[in-house]
């Protein structure tokens, strides 16, 4: 499945090494409602890459897999984003770290705590406290095992 691709690409960047992640997580699209849910997932990894070199190889990896975006926030393949990166601040043209939707995301905000329980994210607050304050979550989690997942350790 795309997400499982997209995260043994990930872990195959150089310099990369996937450390973590979540379960999947279904979700309700944002935008239009015609579409199937979105399947969501975060991960760790060590890189050496930069921040802006990490987008752009995740760019890469969407390109390469036929990402074909239709519609604003409609379908497509995959999504790549950058969360967070160390607790830096980045805001330029081209990045906003952490992601600039970060807190206000369930399907982000869940699977984020899942991986790092109790995680300060800069500028924002705790994942905790930020998932307490949402006012409504439609998520579900698709896993329950993490066991025998390729590409993780
Ligand atoms: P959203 O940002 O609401 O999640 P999206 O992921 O659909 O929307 P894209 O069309 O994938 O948006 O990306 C638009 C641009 O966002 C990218 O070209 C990239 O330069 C920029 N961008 C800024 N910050 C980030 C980030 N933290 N991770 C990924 N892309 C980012
Ligand atoms: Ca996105
Ligand atoms: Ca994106």
């Amino acid at each position: 499945m795309q997400i499982q691709d997209a995260l043994a690409a990930v872990d195959a960047l150089p310099q990369t090494c996937l450390k973590q992640r979540s379960r999947l997580y279904a979700s309700k699209p944002l935008g239009p409602q015609d579409q199937p849910d979105f399947v969501n997932a975060v991960c760790r990894i060590e890189t050496e890459l930069s921040p802006w070199g990490l987008l752009e190889a995740l760019q890469g990896i969407e390109q390469t897999q036929g990402r074909i975006k239709k519609r604003h926030w409609g379908e497509r393949c995959i999504d790549l984003d950058i969360l967070l990166y160390d607790d830096l601040q980045i805001s330029d043209a081209h990045l906003q770290v952490p992601h600039k939707e970060i807190a206000l995301r369930d399907f982000v905000l869940l699977p984020l705590a899942e991986i790092a329980p109790g995680l300060l994210i800069p500028g924002k607050g705790r994942v905790d406290v930020l998932i307490s304050q949402l006012t409504e979550t439609y998520v579900i989690p698709l896993q329950t095992d993490q066991t025998n997942q390729p590409g993780v350790g």
